[in-house]
């Protein structure tokens, strides 16, 4: 089926992307992978690409676009190649809406121009070393000084997507009490400098898949966060969360889905040249037969995620289907790839193939961004169950 959701403009866009990780990143991904982390001058490309400015205003130095298909185009044509740009996917698809919503005049005067060349990186803090799922239950805290100048953030961070390289963490912190009737309440957004006194970067975590981005503890020590600095209103950071989560989710859904998509490719190509028993693997039965139930499923988590795409820059995308769109794609996915890798036999294993990566990279999907039992939460809460 044709997909409708990307015009021409869309298809010019990911034929420069896909030229530019051809040339700018399979060459050297294996060396990104070895260190970590991708190069801190990378994202200084992304920037003059004009790839972090798509949706910024074009008054604070981007291109003014209002629509997630950009970011899309490059989650679909990372996952075809089977790389990643680091943790800058954090930058764009989850840091940005904050800014943008939240943001005071002078804050995003002082903010997106160096967002959009990739001169400040962002990421975002909200996971604790005691609580991910249960975000309610986060211990970080804020404290308003006297004067009303500063808070003073103290706490801990894990699990932080582009945490060695951020230069602005927007963390989430309590700065006041849940309530009884609400223990969401209390919950306030910081945009963090990470070169103040008491900030500091813990371990880059040795990681299972994603390689390439840097995932770092993060912790705060009596760390003298200008009033200024706050993000929004206080205590409402519950339901700034609850706002954005589902683009974060859709980009989850959209990157599962495009994974899949790669696996069959990659491993079409494999099964034609590999021969067992006189003939290609492909030959088998069982080979079309698992290859065309992976089409199926891909072709269905496409269509769930062209819709998805569509509802989300109307504008009506909720909670509810945006979870219902990452629980399915990356279920999909998790299946697609399995089946992939088995049909490469032991060369699957070998990371030298990509779809070992894949493998590897597709199984936080499941896991960040709210787990797939906490997506099923939100769909069932959405039925009234
Ligand atoms: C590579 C990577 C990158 C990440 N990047 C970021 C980032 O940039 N910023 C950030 O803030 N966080 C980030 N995270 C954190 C991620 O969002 C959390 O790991 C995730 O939300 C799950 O939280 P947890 O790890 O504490 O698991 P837990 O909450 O401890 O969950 C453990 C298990 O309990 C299950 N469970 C929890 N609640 C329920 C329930 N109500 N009913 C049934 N089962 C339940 C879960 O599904 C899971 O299977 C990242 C994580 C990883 C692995």
């Amino acid at each position: 089926m044709r997909r409708s959701v990307y015009n021409e403009d869309h298809e010019a866009f990911r034929e420069t992307v896909r030229a530019f990780i051809e040339a700018e990143v399979v060459p050297v991904y294996d060396e990104w992978c070895a260190a970590g982390q991708a190069p801190r001058d990378f994202y200084g490309k992304l920037g003059e690409l004009g790839i972090f400015g798509i949706e910024v205003p074009e008054e604070y130095g981007g291109s003014g676009q209002k629509s997630f298909k950009w970011q899309a185009v490059i989650t679909e044509e990372t996952a075809r190649a089977g790389v990643s740009f680091g943790g800058s996917g954090v930058h764009v698809a989850l840091c940005l809406p904050y800014l943008l919503a939240y943001g005071s005049e002078e804050q995003k005067k002082r903010w997106l121009p160096g967002f959009a060349s990739g001169a400040t990186m962002y990421a975002i803090a909200m996971t604790e070393p005691g609580t991910g799922s249960d975000l309610a239950g986060m211990r970080t805290t804020a404290k308003l000084s006297e004067d009303g100048t500063h808070y003073v953030l103290n706490g801990a961070k894990t699990f932080i997507t582009g945490g060695v390289h951020a230069d602005r963490v927007i963390v989430c912190a309590r700065t006041a009490a849940p309530t009884e009737q609400d223990r969401r309440h209390g919950i306030s957004l910081f945009v963090v400098d990470t070169t103040l006194p008491g900030y500091a970067v813990g371990r880059k975590l040795d990681k299972l898949g994603l390689r390439a981005s840097d995932t770092a503890e993060l912790s705060f020590s009596d760390v003298r966060v200008p009033a200024g600095d706050l993000l929004g209103e206080e205590n409402k950071g519950f339901s700034y969360l609850g706002q954005n989560l589902p683009q974060e989710r859709l980009a989850i859904a959209v990157g599962a889905y495009a994974q899949a998509a790669a696996a069959i490719r990659f491993t079409q190509a494999y099964v034609a040249e590999r021969v067992v028993f006189g003939q290609p693997v492909a030959s088998f039965q069982n080979t079309k037969f698992e290859l065309a139930a992976c089409k199926a499923e891909t072709d269905a988590a496409e269509a769930v995620v062209d819709r998805a795409l569509q509802a989300h820059d109307a504008g009506e995308l909720t909670a509810a289907e945006a979870a219902s769109a990452k629980l399915f794609c990356t279920e999909v996915a998790h299946r697609v790839i399995d089946k992939c890798l088995q049909l490469h036999g032991g060369y699957g294993y070998m990371n030298e193939y990509p779809i070992a990566r894949l493998y590897a990279d597709n199984r936080v999907n499941r896991i960040y961004g709210g787990t797939s039992e906490v997506m099923k939460s939100i769909i069932a809460k959405s039925m009234g169950l």
